[in-house]
This record gives structure tokens, sequence and C-alpha cells, in this order.
């Protein structure tokens, strides 16, 4: 059968060691993971239930590289994440059996417009055009879960120009990666392909045209980006 026009190529993201390429589905973030974020955004840090927004497939950014200032903000944020990559997927799936839909793990930035972020959360709205807008989700190479498991524990850090400015460890996750993937697929049938952000430590802040930002998850893997 012909289609109209030409089906949108997926997204893929390289696996590392390897030829193999992974097809993006859709993505998925979760919202104050870390409890010492949650504090510097001025929420009070409890075990509420996860929240999750999402980004369009399209909107990652294989090995990050060069990324264009997004328009419409005088304040872009980074945050830097564990990113976790679905080979299996499933409704209502359990705690216990959730780490067997992950294929691998990946540094990720959760690029975020904070002045849209902050109007909309005053009015209300929507986080979409706060958080799903063009080339706002670079990630790094995908490491197989048969290669290094599921990392619980592990730093993790971005520095812009050089200068640390996020520092925390996988550990203090207030959701672990099962527990998020058990919740998430009460909202919605995971599927292959899908790419779920697992929240960012503290000390998010504005970037600017010309910064170069380098972030990282030990025994993980390094991504790197240029704001051009
Ligand atoms: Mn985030």
């Amino acid at each position: 059968m012909e289609t109209i026009l030409p089906p949108p190529e997926p997204v893929l993201v390289p696996v590392v060691e390897s030829a193999a390429l992974f097809p993006v589905r859709r993505v998925y973030c979760v919202g104050r993971n870390y409890a010492d974020h949650a504090r510097e955004m001025g929420h009070d840090p409890n075990r509420e239930p996860p929240f999750f927004f999402g980004k369009p497939g399209d909107a990652i950014v294989p090995g990050g590289g060069d990324i264009p200032y997004p328009p419409a903000t005088s304040e872009l944020h980074h945050e830097v994440e564990l990113v976790v990559a679905l080979s299996r997927g499933g409704r209502d799936i359990p705690v216990a059996a959730a780490l067997d839909c992950v294929f691998g793990y990946a540094v990720g930035l959760d690029l975020t417009r904070r002045d849209l972020q902050a109007r909309a959360k005053e009015k209300g709205q929507p986080w979409d055009m706060a958080k799903g807008f063009d080339h706002s989700g670079p990630v790094s190479p995908l490491v197989p879960a048969a290669r290094i498991g599921h990392p619980r524990a592990g730093g993790i850090w971005l520095r812009v120009n050089g200068e640390v400015r996020q520092r925390g460890d996988l550990a203090q996750m207030t959701w672990s990666v099962a527990e998020i993937l058990a919740h998430l697929s009460g909202y919605v049938a995971l599927a292959p392909g899908d790419l779920v952000f697992t929240g960012t430590p503290a000390g998010v802040g504005p970037l600017a045209k010309g910064d170069r930002v380098r972030c990282g998850i030990d025994g993980l893997g390094e991504l790197e980006i240029a704001l051009v």
C-alpha cells in the first residue's frame, strides 16, 4: 500500500561496540525523582507516586554534538539523567518483572525551557512546549544491560565549560527503574523502542549559546553537547 507521504524515519540510537541501532518509539520522562532536586524546585520531597511527561521521539539527538539554542526561551536549563531503553513492553508490569523489559541504558539530557515551564505551572497549563521541543533530548550511545547489568548506584554529573554544575548518585533516586516502569505501564502500554528519562539530581541551571556541556554516569558513559 502506498502512503500519501513517506512515513517518518525513526530516530536511531547507536549501541556501544556494535553496529546495531536502537529505533526510538516514545520518550517518557519522570519528574522530581531526586529529593535534592525536588527541594531546589521548591517542592517537598516525599514518595508521592511518580508523575510523567513526554518528549516526541524525534526530539532525541543520538550522540549529542551541536544543539541549536531553542527559540522562545531565555532560560534553557540542563538536566542530566539516566535513560532506560526498552526492548520489551506491556501493561501493568509488576516491579519484579520490569527489568526484563530493559535493553540497556544511556546518559541523557532533558533540556528544559524553564521559563515556559514556570509559566505553565503558574497557569496550570501543559508542559509540552517547555519539555518536548526539537533537539530537547540528546542521548549517549546505549550500553546493553547484558553487558553492565542494571545500575542502581554510581555518580551522575554534569559540567558546563569545565565547571561542575550537577553531581549526584543514582542511589538517590526516589523511584527505582523497576518501580518507574511498573508505574508508567499502569498508564500506558510500554513497547519496544521506548526510552524513559528517570529524573535529574540537584544543580540544574541555565545554558547560554556557546556553552559546552559534558555529562556522564560513572561506569556507563558520557555525553557532550555544544549549544550553537
Ligand atoms: Mn528531567
